[in-house]
């Protein structure tokens, strides 16, 4: 099948196979660049909610640029991958600046965005402008590796150009917006990881992988290393019976996102002191071997044993590298927390309301000897 063979059969079939999403109804370019933003890594399911509640307090881009970066971040609390929020904000305040306020349709302008890639550009270009610009997520990597028999990892090097070539084939013509988005569809909903259901592909025919018997074999992955591990410890204080949050320095990872004080260390009386210092006061904490939570991010996976702890004065952040902020609260609703931080919040019982919001089991709860660790003064 030529390119427009296969144009034509995809867009026949979504016709009638289309998912209706809240973002699909729309050609508003900041609604589409959010929904975009949020949908990377996430479930649709888990978007909607949020991207609702993002555009009814954020309905234009100039009202998330003029907003602090605290209030884009309390209403991405619990989406994860934080980076994206942040960068969205920069994103929307270079367009207040630059532009006016206004998405620029071109796509040179629109990948000239701070944190705006391909795969966003190619989704903003298409979907808000209907410019043939074409983009590459996973599933569309996934259908055609499959369907044009391409033997590289197409997530590097010269796989991920052959798949980009061949989707900027097929966004040419008429209806990009479309086009681009059957083919999402037809990765999320048919050309599936394990068993695709080949039988009501509009693309069986063409299919290589199809016709070789190999669907499940394609894409190719070049497996990557295993991720490191890191062990720290989280201190869940108390001051008074209130809650002592910290909140993270912009830089790095969980930039500006308030969390129990955790700290890379391997045992609770180190932590103590690490904290007592930063916190200006003796700290002290449970005995025992905590409670543990495992949290797995892109690069490395966290292995976090969970103390509560009390300090012994009112808390002044002293100067540290960690932290930019102290709150002493009631508790951590109406904050941008990381779901980490849910999870170690909902790891002690005192602030048990955390774990619904986490929506995380349990964690593990080893036997806990009655001593306490101390920080010095
Ligand atoms: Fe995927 Fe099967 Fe369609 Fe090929 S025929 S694109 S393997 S669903």
């Amino acid at each position: 099948m030529t390119a427009r063979e296969l144009r034509a059969a995809l867009l026949s079939w979504y016709e009638g196979a289309a998912r209706d999403l809240p973002w699909r109804r729309t050609r508003d370019p900041w609604a589409i660049w959010v929904s975009e933003v949020m949908l990377q890594q996430t479930r649709v399911e888990t978007v909607i909610p949020y991207w609702e509640r993002f555009l009814a307090r954020f309905p234009t881009l100039t009202a998330a640029a003029d907003a602090p970066v605290d209030d884009v971040l309390t209403l991405w609390s619990g989406l994860g991958y934080y980076r994206r929020a942040r960068l969205l904000h920069a994103g929307a305040i270079h367009v207040r600046d630059v532009h006016g306020g206004v998405v620029p349709d071109e796509p040179e302008a629109i990948r000239g965005i701070p944190g705006v890639g391909a795969y966003t550009t190619g989704a903003i270009a298409s979907f808000a402008f209907q410019k043939p610009e074409p983009l590459v997520d996973g599933n569309v990597a996934r259908v055609l590796c499959r369907v044009f028999g391409i033997e590289a990892d197409p997530r590097r090097g010269a796989g991920l150009a052959e798949v980009w070539r061949r989707a900027g084939e097929l966004v040419v013509g008429e209806r990009p917006d479309a086009l681009n988005n059957a083919l999402m569809e037809l990765g999320a909903t048919v050309c599936a990881p394990t068993r695709p259901r080949c039988l009501v592909c509009p693309w069986r025919e063409a299919c290589v992988a199809r016709r070789e018997g190999r669907a499940e074999e394609l894409p190719i992955r070049v497996e990557k290393a295993a991720r490191p591990r890191a062990e720290e410890i989280a201190l869940v204080v108390r001051h008074r019976g209130r809650l002592v949050l910290v909140q993270r320095k912009k830089q790095g990872l969980y930039g500006g996102l308030w969390e129990a004080p955790r700290v890379p260390a391997r045992d609770v009386t180190t932590a103590c002191e690490q904290v007592g210092r930063a916190l200006g006061g003796v700290v002290s904490a449970e005995g025992g071997e905590g409670r543990v939570v495992e949290h797995v991010l892109t690069h490395r996976e966290l292995h976090v044993r969970v103390f509560q702890a009390e300090i012994d004065t009112e808390p002044r952040l002293q100067a540290n590298d960690t932290w930019d902020a102290v709150a002493v609260v009631e508790h951590a609703e109406g904050r941008a927390v990381s779901t980490l931080a849910r999870k170690v919040l909902a790891a002690t019982p005192d602030t048990g309301s955390a774990r619904d919001a986490a929506g995380d089991p349990p964690p593990r709860a080893p036997a806990r000897s009655p001593r306490r660790a101390r920080s010095r003064p």
